[in-house]
């Protein structure tokens, strides 16, 4: 078991600042939205800009590490799409063959 199994407690430490306009987060605007053993997926968005990030932070043997992703989700966006089955390569042959052909889109949707 990692030294680091529980989630940990704010992302803040590891992303202290938004990347667009650079002001400090509210740590208390961080919200877990996802946890396994070694991942934590976090929501953070800037007061000032608007502007979100999903944050994930990983726990391994090696340490601790975050990547942050932009996104324009909400963070119930993120909860509802990350329990959907991942896109697979008949899923984009099926899109593929039907924009090629004459089938409503929007039915498909
Ligand atoms: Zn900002």
């Amino acid at each position: 078991m990692y030294p680091f199994s529980q989630p940990i407690e704010s992302p803040m430490r590891l992303i202290a600042n938004c990347p667009f306009c650079m002001r400090q987060y509210d740590p208390l605007q961080a919200q877990l939205v996802g946890s396994t053993d070694t991942t934590h997926i976090w929501y953070v968005s800037c007061v000032v800009c608007r502007h979100a990030l999903m944050v994930a932070v990983l726990v391994t043997e090696g340490g601790v590490n975050s990547v942050g992703i932009v996104t324009d989700l909400q963070p119930e966006e993120l909860t509802k799409y990350r329990d959907l089955s991942p896109i697979t390569a008949d899923d984009c042959l099926l899109l593929h063959a039907s924009l090629a052909g004459d089938r409503d889109f929007v039915s498909l949707v």
